[in-house]
């Protein structure tokens, strides 16, 4: 799914920056796409839960995977912060990367529950992860990826 969200990230930063104007439209990619891989903080075994298990696991002991972490309240808290200490740019890129985050989970069979801990809502989909739908999913989007990419550097 790591791959996923990335080339689903990376989609929706290249939709805004080829729809509206945003400053440092490069660095604005970069950063949603990373932001992207974010939410999965509360799965020690995730690539991310991997790299900084030293805060995953008691993030994943406290609030387990795909709870807090996986509404919309952490990336609210977080952004808010950054917004209000100046990083307003920073705030908008994980915002939109969380989102995009949460959006792909939230067509797995296993969902999101967005409002968590207020709802027990989850919204589910159809993909397991890992299997085929979900690579073909994969590659139609690191695809569309690819075709925006170019339009955006008048390649085609
Ligand atoms: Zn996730």
């Amino acid at each position: 799914m790591f791959k996923t969200h990335l080339a689903f990230g990376l989609l929706i930063s290249l939709l805004i920056v080829n729809t509206i104007n945003v400053s440092y439209p490069i660095i604005f990619v970069i950063l949603v796409t990373i932001f992207t891989s974010l939410p999965d903080i509360d799965h020690p075994k995730s690539k991310i839960g991997r790299k900084l298990f030293f805060i995953s696991w008691p993030i994943n002991v406290i609030f387990s995977h795909r709870g807090f972490f996986h509404s919309i309240f952490p990336p609210l808290i977080i952004s808010s912060v950054l917004y209000y200490i100046g990083l307003k740019f920073l705030a908008l890129t994980l915002t939109v990367g969380y989102i995009a985050h949460l959006l792909g989970d939230s067509i797995t069979k296993e969902g999101i529950n967005f409002l968590h801990p207020f709802t027990r809502f989850r919204l589910q989909g159809p993909i397991t992860t890992g299997q085929t739908f979900e690579y073909i999913i994969y590659i139609s989007i690191l695809f569309t990826d690819l075709l925006i990419t170019a339009k955006l550097f008048n390649i085609i």
